[in-house]
């Protein structure tokens, strides 16, 4: 028995295959269950006990340099394999599910494309702000209840170090840093110290875009949004503005567009009013030039901004803001078509 199994081993490690069937053919030659070597395990049982010691050191020996063997010729050819003639380069491929855009992307994409039209250039600035960029430098007054521990999210007890609440802080770092024209538009993300709930979030996005030039006037503003609007939400849309206050602006607006579900006419979405809000704006105000070191006796400029979610809102008629963060592929599915 010593013999035949010196024999197998022999033939063990002298094996060679061509493709993976070969190998298949020797694996069940060998180690199934019917193979050599379960045939010599079960004649095991008949060796005398006095050669039994000796007779299994030698099987042991064959199973494990034959599992080696097969393992090894494996590994040898598994890479071959796929390159050889078989590869057939013409075939369909598996289908590729794609994933889709968010819809804020898609949004805030839009709005982008819609300003770089006009000649805005993106600008992006720190989430991580300091108290000057995000309040000081715009003109809130010390007491301002933005300001405010309710509102804002400071980072460890530093008083001076938040999360920008508004992307104004981008535009004020602009202009600390070049003198006008200014065109720019800034997307970002923004966050507030406010409970979650279907209509707020404690972070959401918001698209600023900034003017800064000679003899800009709010003429210039108006007719700006106008194409906007139309841009964003068809040629039949209307706007007007209304006064309003921001400590940046001055003076300020807020912009509604006619409603574009029922045409202007009133319904439950616009409450019955025809106009739904979209946006505010208005004159940079000249304290906020002169604290970025622009002479606001030489320059003027506007600045308008808005939540990204509320846009896609009244795009997509989506009315639970906490949709946009819970990631479920249900509702980011939808915007298949939108991409
Ligand atoms: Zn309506």
């Amino acid at each position: 028995m010593i013999d035949r199994i010196k024999t197998l081993l022999q033939e063990v490690e002298e094996l060679k295959v061509a493709n993976a069937d070969e190998l298949e053919a020797l694996r069940i030659k060998y180690l199934s269950k019917k193979g050599e070597i379960s045939r010599l395990m079960n004649d095991f049982r008949n060796v005398a006990s006095e050669h039994k010691k000796e007779v299994g050191q030698h099987l042991n020996l064959l199973k494990e340099k034959a599992q080696q063997k097969i393992n090894e010729l494996r590994d040898n050819f598994s890479g071959e394999d796929v390159s050889s003639d078989d590869l057939d380069l013409t075939r369909t491929p598996y289908p590729i599910t794609l994933g889709t855009r968010h819809p804020l992307s898609i949004v805030k994409k839009e709005i982008c494309d819609i300003f770089g039209r006009l000649g805005f250039n993106i600008a992006e600035g720190p989430e991580i702000e300091d108290d000057w960029h995000v309040f000081s430098s715009l003109n809130f007054a010390e007491d301002h209840p933005a300001r405010d521990m309710q509102d804002t999210f400071f980072i460890s007890h530093d008083p001076t170090v938040i999360l920008r609440t508004h992307t104004s802080s981008v535009q004020t770092r602009v202009m600390e840093k070049q003198q006008p024209p200014i065109r720019i538009i800034c997307p970002g993300r923004v966050y507030r110290n406010e409970a979650i709930s279907y209509r707020a979030h404690c972070f959401f996005h918001q698209v600023e875009a900034l003017y800064v030039d000679k003899n800009v006037s709010f003429a210039d503003l108006k007719q700006v949004l106008l194409f906007f609007a139309k841009e964003m939400f068809g040629t039949d849309t209307r706007i007007r503005l209304r006064p309003s206050y921001f400590p940046f602006t001055e003076p300020s607006a807020e912009m509604d567009i006619s409603c574009n579900l029922c045409g202007g006419k009133g319904c439950a979405f616009c409450k019955h009013t025809g106009w739904v809000e979209i946006l505010g704006c208005g004159m940079v105000h000249p304290n906020v030039l002169d604290n970025c070191g622009i002479d606001s006796k030489i320059y003027s400029g506007y600045a308008l901004g808005m939540g990204i979610e509320r846009i896609t809102n009244l795009k997509y008629r989506v009315n639970d803001l906490r949709l946009f963060s819970e990631n479920d592929i249900r509702f980011l599915r939808e915007f298949e078509s939108a991409n």
